[in-house]
């Protein structure tokens, strides 16, 4: 991974015009480290806030792969044009507001991939880490979020905001350290179009692929 303190600079963003600046050296991203200045097909550049606002309308495309337990991403806006990337920049606001429609004018909806559980802890509620990706809006720490399977809801809070790429088995130790040293509020969050990890602590949530997180 590039060094985050080094910045290199991609010339003027072809939407906003302001300087694209790649801090990753175009594409280490993750829901947690958050947007990138990326270089489209044609040799134009979308800066980080710009790929940000894009991102709704072209979701990173992520497998995971179980053997290797990696996750292998394709970031679909590196295959624009610059003329693409200013269509697309104006069908953002339409599309949100359809979706929006579409999931019950949710602030925040997220799609469930898997799911595993650990002991929270003598007397506590276990964490459950939820995989999968933030279809629209964003999720933080301490957000109180409704799970919603097999037509029930749930309240449950998020107390860490992890990467999807911690898909591996961990115990229930290891992952209340993770949540308690490295989880930061600041910067761990789960944006639009990313894969990500919500670790929520509550008993009895049980959900499978296909169900909903979603946040007022
Ligand atoms: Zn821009």
């Amino acid at each position: 991974m590039a060094d985050k303190g080094k910045s290199v600079s991609y010339g003027n963003c072809v939407i906003c015009g302001r300087e694209a600046l790649s801090k990753y050296g175009g594409g280490e991203l993750t829901g947690i480290e958050g947007p990138d200045a990326i270089k489209l097909k044609d040799g134009q550049h979308l800066c980080g806030a710009c790929v940000r606002k894009l991102r709704l309308l072209y979701p990173l495309q992520w497998t995971f792969d179980e053997a290797k337990r990696t996750v292998e991403t394709k970031d679909p806006l590196w295959e624009l044009t610059g003329d693409e990337a200013l269509e697309a920049d104006r069908q953002v606001v339409p599309y949100r507001e359809d979706l929006r429609e579409q999931y019950g004018f949710h602030n925040a909806v997220f799609i469930v991939d898997a799911m595993a559980e650990s002991p929270g802890g003598f007397l506590k509620a276990p964490l459950v880490s939820v995989f999968g990706q933030v279809l629209y809006g964003t999720f933080y720490m301490q957000d109180e979020v409704t799970v919603i399977s097999g037509g029930k809801e749930m309240k449950a809070p998020v107390v860490a905001v992890e990467e999807y790429q911690f898909r591996i088995p961990m115990s229930a130790s290891t992952l209340k350290d993770r949540v308690r040293y490295y989880a930061d509020p600041a910067t761990h969050i789960g944006e639009t179009g990313y894969p990500i990890q919500l670790v929520l602590q509550a008993k009895g949530i049980s959900v499978k692929a296909g169900d909903l997180i979603v946040k007022d």
